[in-house]
């Protein structure tokens, strides 16, 4: 099939290769000459606009950093210029809305399109084992499904127009709020003295486990293997979590929904990953900034903590 790949950074580039490799014609466009390169070293024909790696594609597959990009790409150079037969497909992960009034305007131009925002790392797009969540019509589901099992190891039809995104942001914020939980238990288990591999020996067979203690441990040298053993290196970064818990914290607004411990979390990920300069690690790397063993980089600037906060 004639693809049309359009972000090949970290996620994005694995996703083509593994397009590529499964003998797909891959029309690869990015602003960057590095990823470009890259792109075409593992697989992919470099194309020189986005325009022309739409032209001829029966799918158009976009894996840009936030709405706005996703905007822009879609207004200037994927509805009209690619055929109105093409699957549209949008992975990046983006708020509600913006995926709800593409959707909509690609709709209108006779095109089917889905959200198809994705859960796993850089790893998972490398290994094509990614988790796709797909917001769409069930005939648009239906024509994307095929490409991203090629890409991903579960593919879920999450419900109509933006519901891929509404479930990404959902798991997210969960997320974020139960590695704060356990950096926070795993802290206080060390101050009141417990010995934390037993500490984990127990919770994690106990009412407190979450993916967060037993698969992603925060802690170095407990559970399996996590970046907590490459100090905090890797992984998903901070800035990425913040990013999707902002956009959570939006989708809450807008929904009227109740969400004081994504708020929280939100504003524990802002001090980590902005004031204290953390964005770079991977977000259970919060686990330093809350049992005071952070040190900030130089450079770093942290405001002082409002009065009567702990962090
Ligand atoms: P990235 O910044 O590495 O890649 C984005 C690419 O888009 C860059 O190469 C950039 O040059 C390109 N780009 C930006 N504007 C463009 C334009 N107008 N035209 C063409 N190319 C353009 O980001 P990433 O880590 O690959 O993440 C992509 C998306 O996937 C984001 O929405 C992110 O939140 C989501 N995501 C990332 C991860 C992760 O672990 N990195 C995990 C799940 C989801």
């Amino acid at each position: 099939m004639r693809i049309a790949f359009i972000g090949l950074g970290n996620m994005g580039g694995g996703m083509a290769a593994n397009l590529a490799r499964a003998g797909h014609d891959v029309r690869a466009f990015d602003l960057s000459e590095d990823a470009l390169a890259r792109a075409e070293s593992r697989g992919a024909k470099r194309v020189a606009t986005a325009e022309e790696a739409v032209a001829e594609a029966e799918a158009v597959i976009t894996m840009l950093p936030a709405g706005k990009h996703v905007r822009e790409v879609y207004e200037t150079s994927v509805i009209g210029k690619a055929p109105a037969s093409a699957i549209l497909i949008d992975c990046s992960t983006i708020d509600v809305a913006t995926a709800r009034e593409e959707i909509e305007k690609a709709r209108a131009a006779t095109y089917l399109m889905v959200d198809a925002p994705v859960s796993g790392g850089i790893a998972a797009a490398e290994g094509g084992t990614l988790t796709f969540m797909v917001g769409g019509t069930e005939e648009a589901f239906k024509r994307a499904q095929p490409l991203l099992e090629s890409m991903g190891k579960a593919v879920i039809h999450a419900g109509s127009a933006g519901a891929g995104q509404a479930a990404k942001i959902c798991n997210n914020m969960l997320l974020g709020a139960t590695m704060i939980a356990t950096c926070e238990a795993f802290a206080m288990a060390k101050k009141l003295d417990l010995d934390l591999q037993t500490f984990f020996d127990i919770s994690s067979k106990a009412s407190g486990q979450s993916w967060s203690m037993t698969s992603y441990c925060p802690v170095p040298g407990v559970g399996p293997e996590t970046p907590a053993d490459r100090d905090y290196e890797g992984g998903f970064a901070a800035a990425l979590m913040l990013k999707d818990l902002r956009l959570a914290m939006e989708a809450a607004q807008a929904a009227d929904a109740y969400t004081p411990m994504g708020a929280r979390a939100e504003e524990l990920y802002t001090r980590f990953a902005e004031a204290l300069g953390g964005a770079g690690k991977d977000f259970s790397g919060i686990i330093k900034m809350i049992d005071d063993s952070w040190v900030p980089p130089e450079g770093a600037h942290a405001p002082a903590p409002p009065i009567g906060a702990k962090v």
